[in-house]
């Protein structure tokens, strides 16, 4: 991934450079308003204070966050703030990431594919979990499915040589883990601890694909949904766009939600369409190239509240 962002960059500087270093790439800094006025966009303030004017603005971050954080919602109708604080999202993940030795695993699981998915009594259903307890039993969330990758067979530069990157993932809910962060980024006491003990009980479980793995740990990071929602900007650490549901979704056509109601204002990303119809990155990049096409024809606002709304 990071190889491929690197890329995209080297040829988005190659091309400003190729038609007289017109415009200025600025990587990093985080956008704290999107500046509206009279229904129109007109730039965006950054973090530092830093206003940058524009009649176009394309956001990449998600719905919510654009909505309900970047812009003032006295810019947007009543109807069309409720429709996206109200519109569901995909579940987010407990992620384990772990930097193994590779002499000392067993990666055979591995010969023919660098993703597995993989459940324990592959016959019968996984103990249903309830998400609102306090606390979740470590080996409950180890028996549902689990999504186990070789990260580092399509990217060497995870990791040094004699080296493997191995991720586990399985779904989790953002609201269980929100307890635990009394205010802003902060964590309660307990935190670190119950999502090792949860991170330890999901590498025990692969270890029954991955023997040895355990024992070959040289690095370990453990990732929950307020990780995603924190270092990814993702709201409520959604992993997946909008909600997959059919009540929440029920006509499964791809709808493109690029235009907003803000003139100037567009969506790129995984949720300017109301599916992933290529999976997660094709549909954020075709989302990109369709944004930009919307600010070179000087496509209008939409009225009509085209996001997955929950019947
Ligand atoms: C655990 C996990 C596993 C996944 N697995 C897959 C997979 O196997 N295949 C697949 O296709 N997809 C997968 N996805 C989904 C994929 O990551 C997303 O579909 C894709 O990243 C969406 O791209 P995006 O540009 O919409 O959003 P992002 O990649 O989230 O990019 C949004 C960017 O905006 C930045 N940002 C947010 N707020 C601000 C702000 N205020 N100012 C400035 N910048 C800001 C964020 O930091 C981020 O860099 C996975 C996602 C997760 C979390």
């Amino acid at each position: 991934m990071r190889f491929l962002c690197e890329r995209l960059v080297d040829a988005i500087i190659g091309r400003q450079e190729n038609h007289g270093g017109l415009g200025e790439l600025r990587l990093g800094p985080e956008v704290k308003k999107v500046r509206v006025g009279r229904g129109k966009v007109s730039g965006v303030t950054l973090k530092d204070g830093v206003n940058i004017d524009s009649a176009a603005v394309i956001s990449n971050t998600d719905y919510k966050t654009t909505f309900m954080n970047l812009i003032d919602p006295d810019s947007i109708s009543e109807e069309w703030y409720r429709a996206v604080v109200n519109a569901k999202q995909t579940r987010s993940n407990l992620q384990v990431c772990l930097g193994v030795e590779a002499n000392r695993v067993d990666l055979s699981s591995f010969k023919e594919g660098d993703r597995m998915i993989y459940r324990r009594n592959q016959g019968d259903s996984p103990e249903e979990i309830d998400w609102s307890e306090e606390e979740i039993h470590p080996e409950t969330l180890a028996g549902q499915e689990l999504e186990v990758s070789l990260l580092s067979r399509n990217d060497r530069m995870l990791g040094p040589e004699g080296t493997e990157v191995i991720v586990i993932r399985t779904e989790a809910e953002h609201f269980h883990f929100s307890r635990f962060r009394p205010t802003g980024r902060k964590r309660d006491p307990g935190y670190q601890d119950y999502k090792m003990r949860l991170g330890r009980a999901l590498i025990q479980e692969a270890e029954n694909l991955i023997p040895g793995l355990e024992e070959s740990i040289l690095v370990m990071d453990v990732a929950t949904p307020l990780t995603f929602e924190e270092q990814g900007g993702r709201s409520g650490g959604a992993v997946a766009g909008w909600s997959w549901n059919y009540e929440d979704h029920p006509d499964y056509g791809a709808r493109e939600l690029i235009r907003t109601p803000i003139q100037g204002l567009y969506m790129a990303g995984y949720q300017a369409f109301s599916a992933l119809f290529m999976g997660g990155i094709p549909t954020a990049m075709e989302s990109a190239k369709r944004a930009a096409r919307a600010v070179l024809q000087g496509d209008g606002p939409v009225e009509k509240i085209m996001i997955p709304v929950t019947r």
